[in-house]
C-alpha cells in the first residue's frame, strides 16, 4: 500500500516527487510511455527562472526526477491502463499489475493533437511529426511544413529553420494565437514564409509510404494546390490524458480536469497538477509549482487521516 502515487514524469509528476519524497512518504511516481512530458521534447528553456543563460529542457526534466530519486522517490515505467477510484485505496492498473495507494497525483498532461486526415496519420513516423526536437535532424537541406498559430507553431517552425532548406508555416486564420515576440522572431526568419486563412486537405504520399507533399486549400479564395514537402510537422495544440479516468474523474467537456480548488479533484485523495487541468498557463513552472501544491495536498490529507 502506497501513501502516494504520481501519474507523470513531466514538471508537474517531477516537482510533486521531489516534495512528498522530502515530506518522508515514499511517493511512487509512474512514468507512462511519454516519459519527461513536454520539456522533453523541446530544446532550450529559456523561462525556468534560475537559468540566466537558459536550460536544455530535457535535462531540466532528468534532473528533476534525479532530485526526486535523491530524496527516496521510486520510479517505475509503465502505462495505467485502468483504474478504480471508487474507494480508497484507489487501485491502479500498471500494464497488468494492480497498485494500490492512499492518495493519488495525476500529472498526466496533454498529448500532441493531430489534424485527422487519415493519410497524415498514415504517415506519422514517416515524415509527419509532431516533435521538431525529435525529428528536425533528419530534414537537414530538406522542405519543411509545420502547421499551426501558437507559440508552439512558432517555436517549431525556428527551430526547424536550422534544419530546412525552407520552412512553410500554415494556419488557417490570418491571426496568431503566439505571443508577439515569438511570431516577430519567426516573421523576421528569412527562411519561414507564411500561409495563412489555409488548410491541409491531403498528406502524400501514403502508398510510397513517405510524406513527399501536401495538398492544401486557401479558405478564402478556396483555391486548391500542390506543394512539395518532406517533412509535416504538426504544431497544433494538445488534448489531455484523462481517458483511463473517464467517469471517475470530473472534467470539462474537452478532458481537461475540473479543479475544485487547489489541488483538488471531485474525488477527495485525488489531486491534480499541470497541463491536465490547465489549458491557460501551460508552463513549466506552473506545472511545477502546481506540482509543489499536488504534493502539499497529499501531505495534509494523509496527516488528517492519521497517516
Ligand atoms: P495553442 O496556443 O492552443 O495553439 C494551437 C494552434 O493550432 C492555434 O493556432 C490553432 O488555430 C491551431 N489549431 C488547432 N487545431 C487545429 C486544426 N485542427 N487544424 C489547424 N489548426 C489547428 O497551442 P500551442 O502553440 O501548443 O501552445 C500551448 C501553450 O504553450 C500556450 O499557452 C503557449 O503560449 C505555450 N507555449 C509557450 C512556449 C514558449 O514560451 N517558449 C512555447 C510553446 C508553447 P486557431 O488559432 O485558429 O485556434
Amino acid at each position: 500500500m502506497r501513501n502516494v502515487v504520481i501519474m507523470g514524469s513531466g514538471c508537474a509528476g517531477n516537482t510533486a516527487a521531489i516534495y512528498a519524497a522530502r515530506a518522508n512518504l515514499k511517493p511512487l511516481a509512474i512514468s507512462g510511455k511519454d516519459a519527461g512530458g513536454q520539456l522533453s521534447l523541446t530544446t532550450l528553456v529559456e523561462n525556468f527562472p534560475g537559468f540566466p543563460e537558459g536550460v536544455d529542457g530535457p535535462l531540466l526534466v532528468q534532473n528533476m526526477r534525479k532530485q526526486a530519486e535523491h530524496f527516496g522517490a521510486e520510479y517505475v515505467h509503465g502505462d495505467v491502463i485502468d483504474t478504480d477510484l471508487s474507494q480508497r485505496p484507489f487501485r491502479l492498473n500498471v500494464e497488468g499489475e494492480w497498485v494500490e495507494t492512499r492518495t493519488l497525483i495525476v500529472a498526466t498532461g496533454a498529448s500532441a493533437r493531430w489534424l485527422g486526415l487519415e493519410s497524415e496519420l498514415q504517415l506519422i513516423g514517416k515524415g509527419v511529426s509532431s516533435c521538431a526536437t525529435c525529428d528536425g535532424f533528419f530534414y537537414r537541406g530538406r522542405k519543411i511544413m509545420v502547421i499551426g498559430g501558437g507559440d508552439s507553431a512558432m517555436e517549431e517552425a525556428n527551430f526547424l529553420s536550422r534544419f530546412g532548406s525552407e520552412v512553410t508555416l500554415v494556419h488557417r486564420r490570418d491571426e496568431f494565437r503566439a505571443s508577439k515576440i515569438m511570431l516577430d522572431r519567426a516573421r523576421h526568419n528569412p527562411k519561414i514564409k507564411f500561409l495563412t486563412n489555409t488548410v491541409v486537405d491531403e498528406v502524400h504520399d501514403a502508398a510510397k509510404g513517405i510524406v513527399t507533399g501536401v495538398r492544401l486549400r486557401n479558405l478564402q479564395t478556396a483555391v486548391v494546390w500542390e506543394q512539395e514537402v518532406d517533412g509535416f510537422f504538426l504544431a497544433i495544440g494538445h488534448i489531455p490524458n484523462t481517458k483511463v479516468f473517464k467517469g471517475q474523474i470530473e472534467t470539462d467537456p474537452d478532458g481537461y480536469i475540473l479543479s475544485k480548488g487547489g489541488a483538488r479533484t471531485n474525488i477527495p485523495g485525488v489531486f491534480h497538477a499541470g497541463d491536465v487541468q490547465d489549458r491557460v498557463y501551460r508552463q513549466a513552472i506552473t506545472a511545477s509549482g502546481a506540482g509543489c501544491m499536488a504534493a502539499i495536498e497529499a501531505e495534509r490529507f494523509l496527516e488528517a487521516e492519521g497517516h
